[in-house]
């Protein structure tokens, strides 16, 4: 008889033999110096183990003043801001599909992986996309930009203020929202690297929309993003007429839990709390005080890598602060470098997506100086455990000069 016990076992699953976290995960933390998530300050991480009623007056308040701080953090006085559960990306889709429907010309400036992930959203919600494609570690110029907006006259430009896969900072931002709003079109701009590590002026700038996620610049939990509308973009919105076929992504919808205390989906308010504790830190250090801890941490790792003996990948007139792209040496494999400054020294970096670089992070609670120390030993120790040679010494010493000398 054919044996009865595989469609037995095909019938019940049994229960599983799972290790528990504490088996699995390391003794010590790793220390995240990727490309995100980023290490979570206390507050934040306190907060992200709380759960109260989504709808209750308490939320109405936290809501409230997540706005507030998310406001003050985008620079603008627009009431529609809103947060959403999901990666950065969803925020993204946020923008994306509530503001290009079928036959919208939209504009994608590609930099590289991310920006391109914008151009394939609105292609599968049917805009006419065009793309300007940027060559590797270099930003298009304004004169190239002004150009294919007058060929393909877009109702939407999409940008990225920094492309995080390649480490390009599109530092013409500003000039680039100019010129877009110049010719009647509505700005979106990908800030999920970028915001609060260094300036964004949304209303001042005349950007339309601005997304960010939680797990980089913001210092909080992945999961739970942020958007902010223009009221043009708002107008938009309110004025399509077929409905966003992303339901949890319908920005009217959403509205019903972000302005009107009312329900849309269950909020996921761990995050938000958390999120609430990572404006609130933003807050109570200032912005400008924060990107200049960036700036002054950014170079410094970018001079002790240097010195090192090591080459940056981006060109230094549009090299990212937030994440720093670093050529990993002939004979070696991104892949090589991260596992072993994982396995040895027990830090976090980032390969990139094909190219042949690694990349560090400096979002955040990444840019603390005893995080710097530890990461630039790491590297370095792992290029000479690796057979690379490199001058440790020489990069430590010069990561400890930019950081006296930042003071
Ligand atoms: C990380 C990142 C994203 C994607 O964010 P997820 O949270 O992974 O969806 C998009 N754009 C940029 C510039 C990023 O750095």
């Amino acid at each position: 008889m054919p044996t009865s016990s595989s469609k037995l076992t095909s019938a019940v699953v049994p229960c599983p033999a799972v290790e528990s976290l504490d088996a699995i995960l390391p003794e010590e933390p790793l220390l995240m110096m990727g490309a995100g998530p980023v290490p979570i300050p206390a507050a934040v991480a306190k907060a992200n183990t709380i759960v109260i009623n989504h709808l209750g007056a308490t939320m109405v308040k936290v809501i409230s003043q997540v706005k507030t701080m998310a406001r003050y953090v985008f620079q603008t006085h627009s009431k529609w801001v809103l947060g959403v559960a999901g990666p950065g990306s969803a925020a993204m889709e946020m923008a994306i599909s509530n503001l290009a429907w079928e036959g919208t010309r939209m504009l994608s400036i590609k930099n590289g992986f991310f920006s391109g992930r914008m151009a394939e959203m609105a292609r599968r919600v049917g805009a006419r996309v065009s793309t300007l494609e940027v060559a590797d570690r270099s930003v298009a110029s304004l004169d190239e930009i002004a150009e294919a907006i007058r060929r393909e006259r877009p109702e939407i430009v999409t940008v990225v203020q920094g492309e995080t896969s390649n480490t390009v900072w599109n530092y013409q931002l500003k000039d680039i929202a100019a010129l877009a709003k110049a010719a009647g079109a509505l700005v979106i701009v990908d800030a999920v690297c970028t915001l609060s590590t260094m300036p964004l002026a949304m209303d001042a700038w005349g950007i339309d929309a601005v997304i960010t996620g939680g797990q980089k610049g913001l210092s909080s939990i992945p999961g739970v993003s942020l958007i902010a509308f223009s009221d043009a973009a708002w107008e938009r919105v309110k004025g399509r007429t077929a409905p966003n076929a992303h339901w949890c992504l319908d920005a009217s919808l959403a509205e019903n839990f972000w302005h009107n205390a009312g329900y849309h989906y269950t909020a996921p308010v761990s995050g938000v709390l958390a999120l609430h504790e990572a404006l609130r830190l933003v807050c109570a250090e200032t912005l400008e005080k924060r990107f200049a801890r960036h700036q002054k941490c950014s170079v410094a790792l970018q001079d002790g890598v240097t010195a090192l003996g090591l080459q940056l990948y981006a060109p230094k007139e549009c090299r990212l602060n937030s994440v720093v792209g670093i050529e990993v040496p002939a004979g070696l494999s991104p892949g090589d470098v991260c596992a072993h400054i994982s396995r040895q020294h027990q830090v976090e970096i980032s390969g990139s997506f094909g190219l042949p670089i690694v990349r560090i992070g400096q979002m955040g609670e990444q840019c603390r100086e005893h995080n710097l120390f530890r990461t630039v030993h790491a590297l370095g120790r792992t290029m000479v455990d690796l057979g690379v040679k490199v001058d440790l010494p020489a990069g430590v010493a010069a990561l400890e000069r930019a950081l006296s000398e930042g003071k």
